[in-house]
């Protein structure tokens, strides 16, 4: 067996530690004589896989306790529906803030449902950087003031909270929740697709303060009304059962690695190494300001893009994969969340090297 250093933007690398966990208990899950895709989500035995995963959650994040942590499904795409169905509160628009496509997704989405505001957008700078808040038009009377504190295509990320004048505000955060510390209580809602930086495709955790809840729009279906999911546990029909007990294991793993606080270091320590590199040699470009760039995401071009082809071809000799930048950026982009180590990033940085050495 030979793993690869997978340096894909999602589904992404998992710790090898939690892997290896999974594959000990996959016949017998601590005694119970099956594993935890065959057991009946109102088992004792899941309830508790179940109850644990939010504690540690809970406990990692530092989630106050007015808030509710849900368990759910269909993605972060489905959640930029049930954001409005459930936020909106008889208001008629929310705002939003563009800095790369998930962003605009987003916003779209939205519109089927209420009036959405573009408070402020990057767009017209092929989202290469935030747009100073300070200039930001938003609305006082606006449901929510809805972000994306990384965005994955593009390689910007938030590095602090902007304010938004009491309005709840809302985040994405599908490529960077648990990367570092962030202050809860600083946002009114937060959600991610699990399959970044949490565990396997399927899952997706939403993250809400209680008083927001309980006003869903009448035609929400039960299922994605955050009140009744979160009255229910997150059972209120089947859940992805064995993403949510993989995702337990992850966030142990995050209390074994320092909690946020290691982690967040090691995350800067892993960016600025790719970051350094590719500021001080003129082969490969990162369009992005250097005060915004993502310490998840990292895009970069090389000068002839004629090369990009060999490039690819090379890493994956080398064992590096999943470095093809997205469709719409084009380029390369290399993904370093929690699980992707120090050395791995070093490993791309010598091939980076040596490419140069006899290609460029
Ligand atoms: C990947 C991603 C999405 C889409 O996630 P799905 O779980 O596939 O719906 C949305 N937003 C951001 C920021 C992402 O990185």
């Amino acid at each position: 067996m030979k793993r690869v250093i997978n340096f894909s933007a999602g589904p992404a690398t998992l710790p090898v530690a939690v892997l290896q966990q999974v594959q000990a208990e996959l016949l017998d899950w601590r005694g119970s004589g099956m594993s935890v895709m065959e057991m009946s989500h109102r088992d004792k035995a899941f309830m508790s896989i179940a109850q644990e995963a939010e504690k540690d959650l809970r406990e990692v994040m530092n989630i106050p306790a007015n808030y509710k942590v849900l368990f759910m499904q269909g993605g972060a795409t489905a959640q930029f529906s049930f954001v409005p169905m459930n936020l909106l509160r008889g208001k008629a628009g929310a705002d939003y803030v563009l800095t790369g496509d998930w962003g605009k997704k987003a916003a779209k989405e939205a519109g089927r449902y209420c009036k959405v505001n573009i408070a402020a957008s990057s767009e017209a700078d092929r989202y290469t950087h935030i747009p100073d808040p300070a200039g930001w038009k938003l609305d006082p009377d606006a449901a929510y003031v809805h972000i994306t504190p990384n965005e994955t295509i593009h390689g910007v990320e938030f590095h602090a909270e902007p304010d938004t004048q009491g309005v709840p505000l809302v985040a994405d955060m599908s490529s960077n929740i648990l990367s570092r510390p962030v202050d809860v209580s600083r946002y009114g809602l937060i959600y991610a697709g699990a399959q970044k930086n949490i565990g396997p495709a399927g899952l997706t955790i939403v993250i809400v303060r209680e008083d927001l809840i309980g006003q869903a729009a009448a035609m929400t279906p039960g299922i994605f009304d955050y009140k009744q999911m979160a009255d229910n546990e997150s059972m209120l029909n089947t859940p992805p059962c064995f993403a949510w007990y993989v995702s337990g294991l992850v966030f142990k793993w995050i209390k074994d690695n320092g909690g946020l606080a290691g982690i967040g270091e090691r995350n800067a320590r892993k960016a600025a190494l790719l970051y350094d590199y590719l500021d001080g040699q003129d082969f490969y470009r990162n369009p992005v300001k250097k005060e915004n760039r993502s310490r998840m995401n990292v895009p970069f071009t090389l000068a002839n893009a004629e090369l990009d082809a060999e490039f690819l071809k090379g890493a994956k000799a080398a064992g590096l994969t999943g470095l093809k930048g997205h469709r719409s950026v084009g380029g390369m982009r290399a993904s370093i969340y929690n699980a992707m180590t120090l050395e791995g990033v070093q490993a791309l940085v010598d091939y980076m090297k040596e490419f140069v050495r006899t290609r460029g």
